[in-house]
């Protein structure tokens, strides 16, 4: 050692032997404190083809380890998963990760977008929409690069620290404004108050900050 620095023995940090496995970092959200054993329980149900596993560690987090990549990636692709509707934060993660590190404050949803014209319905724009609701991931398209339907399915990274958005004014080029609106799949739990996931209105404690009037019928958000 010398100025506070191993030496670690030539070959040993890059030998071949490494973790066996397909990695994903989860964390539940919500407010409860949840039984640990159960959750096995319900995601063994309904995750377990070639093996799985998971452990515990820090903050809450849950690391899972799969057998084969198509079962790490039947999961990604068919979330945003929720236990109790309370939501599951997932992200794929490598070997060279760890998993205490990654940020957990976004997680995939599949999102629909209507109102847009079918000529409106390609790659292009849904990135564009994507990229200003959160992080965009794919958009389902035919073959010819068209959207097909009455709506734009859309998936994307949405960030669970900020309000989902139920429509988007768009001005165009030529100044006509044009409104679009949002649908998600899967929706877990989320405040009707300020429209974040995570909590539940009762829970909410931007309703302290934001004034909030017991005689207001309308909320902002809904399900
Ligand atoms: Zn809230």
């Amino acid at each position: 050692m010398s100025n506070g620095v191993f030496m670690m023995p030539l070959g040993l940090w890059h030998s071949d032997i490494t973790q066996q496995g397909y990695f994903l970092v989860g964390k539940l959200l919500g407010r409860h404190t949840f039984n640990f054993e159960a959750f096995k329980t319900t995601m063994l149900n309904s995750f377990n083809r070639r093996g799985m596993d998971f452990r515990l560690i820090e903050e809450g987090r849950i690391l899972f380890r799969f057998n084969h990549s198509l079962d790490r990636r039947k999961v990604m692709e068919g979330g945003p998963w929720a236990l109790d509707k309370n939501l599951l934060v997932l992200r794929q993660i490598e070997e060279n990760d760890n998993p205490a590190h990654i940020d957990l404050s976004w997680t995939d949803f599949y999102i629909h977008v209507h109102d847009l014209p079918l000529s409106r319905m390609m790659k292009e724009i849904a990135t564009f929409i994507g990229n200003q609701l959160g992080i965009f991931c794919d958009v389902d398209l035919n073959r010819g690069g068209q959207g097909w339907g009455s709506s734009l399915r859309i998936r994307i990274g949405i960030y669970i620290t900020k309000p989902l958005r139920r429509i988007m004014k768009l001005c165009t080029t030529m100044g006509e404004e044009s409104v679009i609106s949002f649908s998600y799949e899967r929706l877990p739990n989320f405040c009707y108050w300020c429209g974040k996931l995570g909590h539940i209105m009762k829970f909410c404690d931007c309703q302290y900050e934001d004034g909030f009037d017991e005689s207001q019928e309308q909320l902002p958000f809904g399900p």
